[in-house]
C-alpha cells in the first residue's frame, strides 16, 4: 500500500498554464474531525485506511498541502437550467493534485467546500454537511451499482456554521476522479473565443483520456462521438436503475461520462416517470424522464463548443446518433434486470408496459424488481395485494417472454438479483444519517457505507433498509442548497 504522505501529487492539468485554472490553497474548516474515510476509495488507490485517517486528516480537510504540489481551481462556464452562465469555476473546489490508482491511470484528488476561489461569485466557498454526506455515500453506491461516477475518499465535518436556509455545519470532500474536465470547461473556451486554449483543452483531453486517438480533426471527431457514446450510455444506466440526478446542467456533465456532482438527486422509489428530485427544478427540466433528452440537450451544447475544430455536418451526424446509442443501451440494461438474455422486437413494449403498470399500481421501483427476481409465477399474487388487471396480464406476457429463455428459474434469480439492488440510497435514509452525523454521531453514515458496498447481497441484518419507504420519507425534495 502506499501512503498518501509518501505519494507524488504531480498534476498533470497544471502543465495547462494558468489560462485554465488559478493556483491557490486551500483554506481550512475549523476543528475538523473524520466522519468518515472509504475503504473501497482507498483500496482503489492503493491507499491504507488507517494510514490515512492517522495521517492526512490535515491534507483533507485544507489545513495543510504537500511540498511541491500545485493546488488549483479549475475555470469553466456551462448552461444551468437551459441558461448560458458565462463563468462558473470551481467556486468551492480545489485540485490538490494527481495519484496514480491500482489501474495504473492517474486520479485526481479534489477537495470541495475548501474556501473562497476567484470563481466564488457571491458563494461562501463552502460546503455543508448535509451536502457532503449525500456526496459521499451517493458516490461510492452508484460505483457498487457499477455506474460510471466519480468517487470519494474522505468526509470531514468542521465547526464552522454555515448559513444556508438554516445554520448548518460545515464539511469536507475528498472528490476522486480520473478527471474533472466538464462539458462546460470546453463552452468557456469557445464562448470567450479562446480558440487556442479550447485546442490545448482538447488535444490534452485526447491525449491523456482517449490515448487510442490523435490530437486532429479525425480523433477531434471521434473523440466527441465517443463522449455521447459514454454520454447515453450512463444516462441508460441512470434510467435503468432509477436514477434521477436532478442538475445536468452542461458544467455538471464529465467528459468521461462519469456521474459527476451529486446535489439533489434522488433514487426512484414509488415509480413515477415525472419524478422531480429538485425543489429548485419548477419546470421539470431535469425530471427523471427527462434525462436521455436533456443529455442529448447538452451533448449539442458541447457540439457547438466544438465548432470550430468541427464540421456542423459532422456534429450533427453524431447527435443524430444519440437517440439509438440511448435507446440500445437502455433496452439492454433493463433486459438484464428482467434476466432476458435473448432479443425480441416485442421488448420495448414490454418494458413500456410494466412502467405503465408500475405507475398506476404505485409500486416502489428498486423493490418491485427485486421481488420480481425471486418470483415464483405460480404465485403472483405476492407482488401486490390490489392488482390492476394491467399488472396481472403484464405478468403473463413475461411469463410467457421467460419461455423463449434458456435459464431454468433459479439462474433467471441469480442473474436478475445481480442487476437488480436491494439496497439503494432513499433519501430518507442519507436524512437519517445527516440528522445523527450533526450531532456528531457518524455511525449511520459509516453503516450506510457499508451496505451500499454491496447492493446486490442479501444482507439479512439490515433487511429494513431495503423496505418500501415509510410514508414521512416519501417525495423528500432537496435543494440545490448545498
Ligand atoms: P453546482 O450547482 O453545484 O454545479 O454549482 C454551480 C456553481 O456554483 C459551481 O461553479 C460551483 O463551484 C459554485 N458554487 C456552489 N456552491 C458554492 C459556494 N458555497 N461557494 C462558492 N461557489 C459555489
Ligand atoms: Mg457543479
Ligand atoms: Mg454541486
Amino acid at each position: 500500500k502506499v501512503s498518501l504522505t509518501s505519494s507524488s501529487f504531480e498534476s498533470d492539468f497544471s502543465k495547462l498554464g494558468t489560462d485554465f485554472y488559478t493556483l491557490l490553497q486551500p483554506s481550512a474548516i475549523s476543528n475538523p474531525q473524520w466522519v468518515s474515510v472509504s475503504d473501497s476509495t482507498a483500496n482503489f488507490l492503493g491507499l491504507d485506511v488507517e494510514q490515512v485517517r492517522n495521517d492526512d486528516l490535515d491534507l483533507l480537510s485544507g489545513r495543510s498541502v504537500k511540498e511541491g504540489s500545485r493546488p488549483l481551481s479549475m475555470i469553466y462556464s456551462g448552461h444551468q437550467f437551459g441558461v448560458y452562465n458565462p463563468q462558473l469555476g470551481d467556486g468551492r473546489g480545489i485540485l490538490l493534485g494527481e495519484l496514480v490508482g491500482q489501474d495504473n491511470e492517474l486520479y485526481d484528488l479534489h477537495l470541495k467546500g475548501a474556501g473562497q476561489t476567484p470563481y466564488s461569485r457571491m458563494g461562501d466557498g463552502r460546503a455543508v454537511l448535509r451536502s457532503s454526506i449525500r456526496e459521499f455515500l451517493c458516490s461510492d453506491a452508484m460505483s457498487a451499482l457499477g455506474i460510471p461516477t466519480t468517487r470519494a475518499l474522505s468526509l470531514v465535518k468542521g465547526d464552522d456554521q454555515i448559513i444556508r436556509e438554516r445554520v448548518e455545519p460545515s464539511a469536507m470532500v475528498c472528490r476522486v476522479a480520473r478527471s474533472h474536465i466538464r462539458f462546460g470547461s470546453f463552452e468557456y473556451f469557445y464562448y470567450t473565443d479562446q480558440q487556442e486554449q479550447l485546442k490545448a483543452l482538447l488535444d490534452y483531453t485526447i491525449l491523456r483520456y482517449f490515448p487510442l486517438l490523435t490530437p486532429d480533426e479525425d480523433g477531434y471527431l471521434e473523440f466527441y462521438r465517443q463522449v455521447l457514446e459514454r454520454t447515453a450510455s450512463m444516462v441508460a444506466m441512470w434510467q435503468a436503475v432509477g436514477f434521477c440526478h436532478g442538475v445536468m446542467n452542461t458544467d455538471n456533465m464529465s467528459i468521461l461520462g462519469e456521474t459527476f456532482d451529486y446535489g439533489p438527486f434522488g433514487f426512484m422509489e414509488i415509480f413515477n416517470p415525472a419524478y422531480i428530485c429538485n425543489h429548485s427544478d419548477h419546470s421539470g427540466r431535469y425530471a427523471f424522464n427527462q434525462q436521455p433528452n436533456i443529455s442529448y440537450w447538452n451533448c449539442a451544447c458541447l457540439g457547438q463548443a466544438l465548432s470550430n475544430v468541427l464540421s456542423q455536418e459532422a456534429i450533427k451526424s453524431c447527435l443524430d446518433q444519440y437517440p439509438k446509442l440511448f435507446g440500445e443501451k437502455y433496452l439492454g440494461e433493463m433486459r438484464l434486470k428482467l434476466g432476458l438474455l435473448e432479443v425480441s422486437d416485442n421488448d420495448s413494449e414490454l418494458i413500456q408496459n410494466l412502467l405503465n403498470a408500475l405507475y398506476v399500481e404505485q409500486l416502489d421501483y428498486t423493490n418491485f424488481f427485486r421481488t420480481l427476481s425471486d418470483v415464483d409465477f405460480r404465485k403472483i399474487s405476492e407482488l401486490s395485494d390490489s392488482q390492476s388487471g394491467e399488472l396481472i396480464s403484464w405478468l403473463k406476457t413475461y411469463e410467457a417472454r421467460l419461455e423463449a429463455e434458456k435459464f431454468c428459474p433459479q439462474q433467471r434469480t441469480v442473474q436478475c438479483k445481480s442487476f437488480n439492488p436491494k439496497y439503494i440510497l432513499r433519501n430518507y435514509l442519507a436524512q437519517i444519517a445527516i440528522e445523527k452525523a450533526e450531532q456528531n454521531d457518524f455511525s449511520e453514515v459509516n453503516r450506510l457505507l457499508q451496505l451500499l458496498s454491496r447492493p446486490f447481497d442479501e444482507q439479512p441484518d439490515f433487511d429494513s433498509y431495503a423496505q418500501n419507504t415509510p410514508e414521512w420519507g416519501c417525495g423528500l425534495q432537496m435543494s440545490c442548497s448545498s
